[in-house]
């Protein structure tokens, strides 16, 4: 566990901070392998001091397998473990904040309730609190039986943990959570959400809660995302809002990160990456999109700059050594 003065919490780092921060999203890595390739791909972005690194969290994925009698079998397949131990491992060895992912998908209360009281042994306080997506054997999300449905819901467990209130009353001389909670937000709307204003509400509604901060999905034209600052101001919330990005570091990237993520790729950045020949053009092209990128989100006073690296952080390492 960390000296108490080293762990701070993603609030007060951004209240402390003398200029825009830098910070890093990682992925646990594929099941088989170990937390040696989590510090190679952070090893390289120490020297720009990030304030905290983000662990994404992956629930569980089902396979059906045939057995003798031509029944199925549904066998439960993790192909991302790691979460809370990976953070433990950054905290320890780089002496810097990690802030787990915590979903709603694939978990009962107990089970978030469980999850919450182990990062508090392990000396952990930031959490960034999400719904998760559907699993891909279900069309829409589905909560697990006395599980959340909505991010807002886990908020709210959050913030009762950090009042002393569990979910067994009985439970005696409980000491409360120290939680800063940050929650997602989707300067493009969400995908499921049926336009922006209501998207808008029920982001209110997570921060209402004691969200304390919003990091952005990633968005490649700084038009949305300016906007969405101002909605959210009008709207009444106050609190600090990371931008996430992602360099583009390949040529089907433009094609499917909108896919997978639900967001758009700008027509001009569209344009840049098919004049590409070949990859190792493309990750050039994208380095400079996102410097630019970086450098208007500066000017516009954003808090900190949120890199999801997944699992690679040479392009970042770039990038970072022409901003920070
Ligand atoms: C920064 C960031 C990090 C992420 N990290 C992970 C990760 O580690 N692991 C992972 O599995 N996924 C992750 N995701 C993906 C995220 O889980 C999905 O985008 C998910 O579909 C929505 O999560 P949320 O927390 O925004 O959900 P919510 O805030 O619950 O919103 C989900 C949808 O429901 C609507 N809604 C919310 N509340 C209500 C209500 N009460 N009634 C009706 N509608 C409502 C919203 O408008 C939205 O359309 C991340 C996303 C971001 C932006």
């Amino acid at each position: 566990m960390l000296p108490a003065e080293i762990i701070m919490k993603v609030t007060e780092h951004i209240k402390q901070a003398k200029s825009t921060l830098f910070s890093i999203e990682i992925l646990p890595p594929l099941k088989g392998k170990n937390v040696q390739s989590i510090f190679d791909g952070i090893d390289p972005l120490m020297e720009f001091k990030p304030s905290f690194v983000d662990v994404t969290y992956h629930r569980e994925e089902y396979v059906y397998k045939k057995r003798d009698g031509g029944f199925l079998e549904k066998i439960s397949i993790k192909k991302r473990p790691g979460t809370v131990g990976i953070c433990a491992a950054i905290m320890n060895r780089y002496k810097i904040d990690a802030v787990p992912h915590i979903i709603c998908g694939g978990f009962s209360k107990e089970e978030t309730e469980n999850a919450l009281i182990d990062l508090q042994f392990l000396g952990i306080d930031n959490v960034l609190a999400l719904r998760g997506d559907s699993i891909k054997s279900e069309p829409s999300f589905v909560p697990e039986p006395n599980g959340h449905s909505y991010a807002v819901d886990l908020v709210q467990q959050i913030v009762k943990m950090n009042k002393g209130k569990y979910l067994e009353n009985e439970m005696e001389e409980v000491a409360p959570t120290n939680f800063c909670i940050g929650v997602a937000g989707y300067p493009e709307k969400h995908f499921e959400a049926p336009n922006m204003i209501s998207d808008m509400k029920y982001l209110k509604a997570k921060i209402d809660a004691g969200g304390e901060y919003i990091v952005t999905q990633m968005f490649y034209d700084n038009k949305p995302y300016f906007d969405f600052v101002k909605k959210c101001r009008d709207a009444g919330i106050t609190v600090p809002i990371i931008p996430g990005l992602k360099i583009l570091t390949s040529k089907k990237q433009a094609v499917a990160l909108p896919k997978t993520f639900k967001i758009d790729v700008p027509q001009e950045m569209l344009e840049m990456i098919e004049k590409c020949k070949n990859d190792k053009e493309a990750v050039e092209a994208g380095i400079e999109w996102a410097i630019q990128q970086s450098k208007e989100l500066i000017k516009f006073g954003v808090p900190c700059l949120h890199f999801y690296t997944m699992g690679t952080s040479e392009a970042t390492r770039r990038v970072a050594s022409k901003i920070f």
